[in-house]
């Protein structure tokens, strides 16, 4: 497996071979010695692990919003009806009287 290096002269990026990993090698565009990377692997392992965090507390919070208000503003308007209705049927009763 080649290895991806980038020039930190020209930020020119080409593949060095196994044997050239950790040695100071010249860049074939400037001519600058540089060390090339040795492993490869840590930087794929890392973008793997970062999107699994923010996935769960993004899927929690819009369910427990919506299903509380909407069973509210239903029975504060049949408690409204009520109320008026109460105090129609008292209004009623007391006149009656
Ligand atoms: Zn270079």
């Amino acid at each position: 497996m080649p290895i991806a290096a980038q020039c930190p002269n020209c930020a020119s990026n080409f593949k060095a071979p196994d044997a050239a990993a950790g040695k100071r090698v010249k860049c074939p565009e400037c001519h600058q010695p540089f060390t090339v990377p040795t492993a490869p692997k840590p930087t794929e392992m890392r973008t793997v692990k970062r999107p699994r965090t923010p996935v769960q507390p993004i899927e929690v919070e819009p369910a427990d919003d919506f299903s509380p208000s909407r069973p509210k503003r239903r029975t504060s308007l049949v408690w409204a009806l009520a109320a008026v209705w109460g105090g129609v049927l008292l209004l009623a009763v007391v006149t009656g009287c």
